[in-house]
């Protein structure tokens, strides 16, 4: 049983339709509906002391729970912030800059801390986070409206995240001569930004069908819209968009390709959506990918000119 069969047995169990989608959309009143979000970030799970900044810890647990809220095409407004916090860390220093860098963020779009927790741990730095944002009534974009002939969009080149994580696993730099593309994919690791403003332009202006962001990755999170929505998808290699800092490094073609299409992490946004509904140019900024398909639950991959299917290979915990 992984993350995904226990929730999804607790949501049979007890029959709790809310469930399931980045954020819950609750009523709040006659013109607009609540959203609300919850992100665990764990020591040596999530980040790793030795190989980030303390004001990036804070900046990410924000930017995990806010890029859901971006998921939605919703407006973040409140925060709750709870932090399990070891002997080790207790100290000023330490947690003023781990508030800063979440303050940084939270300034930027306007997020008020509203309140949390505090306890200790006895090993492990613990932070969990909850955002509170709105969105107009019935207009979150849930995962469940893909429809068959939908074209998949992604809002940028993917696999920066996931490229970070392995260079900083490897615990070397990738050989080459321009250090600032290796920067470049390690803060997108460390200090991911949410496509806030983004997500509610494609809400607003491209009624989109179904929108998820890329947390677990391309792979998983598409098959999380094919699941909610009772369809499947089609997607071509050549048009699924690698990161230039990728590109520019010394990767394979081959691994470079299985990390936008698997990594995790890079908190873009990935959206269908009926474009006969509109005339040319609205799409320009956005990469088209493929197309949903009436293949229940089944990603297709097409690379030189063969499909084969694509199975998900994103972040799980267990
Ligand atoms: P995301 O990556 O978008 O934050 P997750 O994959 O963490 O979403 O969770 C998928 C869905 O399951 C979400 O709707 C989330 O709120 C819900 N969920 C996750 N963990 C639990 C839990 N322990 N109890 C109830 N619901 C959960
Ligand atoms: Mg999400």
């Amino acid at each position: 049983m992984n993350e995904f069969d226990l929730i999804n047995h607790i949501k049979k169990k007890y029959s709790l339709g809310r469930i399931g989608d980045d954020c819950a959309v609750l009523p709040m009143n006659d013109t607009t509906d609540r959203l609300i979000t919850a992100d665990m970030l764990v020591e040596n799970v999530d980040f790793r002391l030795d190989w980030t900044r303390t004001a990036f810890i804070g900046h990410k647990a924000l930017a995990v729970s806010l890029s859901d809220i971006a998921a939605m095409g919703g407006v973040p407004k409140y925060a709750l912030l709870s932090l399990a916090i070891p002997e080790k860390l207790w100290n000023e220093e330490f947690l003023e800059e781990f508030y800063e860098g979440w303050h940084h963020l939270a300034r930027e779009l306007n997020v008020e801390l509203v309140g949390g927790d505090i306890s200790r741990t006895p090993s492990r730095f613990v932070v969990d986070s909850t955002v509170v944002g709105e969105v107009p009534k019935g207009k979150a974009a849930l995962r469940s409206g893909a429809r068959p002939g939908d074209s998949i969009y992604v809002t940028a080149p993917l696999g920066a995240a996931a490229a970070g994580l392995a260079i900083l696993k490897s615990g070397r730099r990738p050989d080459v001569a321009n250090q600032e593309d290796v920067n470049e994919l390690i803060l997108a690791q460390l200090r991911p930004d949410p496509r806030t403003i983004t997500g509610i332009q494609i809400r607003s202006n491209l009624e989109p069908s179904a929108m998820v962001d890329i947390s677990d990755g391309l792979s998983s999170d598409l098959h999380h819209i094919c699941e909610a929505s009772g369809v499947g998808a089609m997607i071509y290699a050549d048009a699924v968009p690698i990161h230039p800092a990728i590109d520019r490094t010394l990767y394979s073609s081959n691994s470079k390709l299985e990390l936008a299409l698997h990594g995790g992490e890079d908190l873009e946004l990935l959206f269908t959506v009926d474009e006969n509904k509109f005339s040319g140019g609205r799409f320009d900024r956005f990469h088209r990918i493929g197309e949903i398909t009436a293949n229940v639950g089944i990603v297709e991959l097409i690379a030189d000119g063969k499909g084969r299917e694509l199975t998900p290979k994103g972040y799980l915990h267990f």
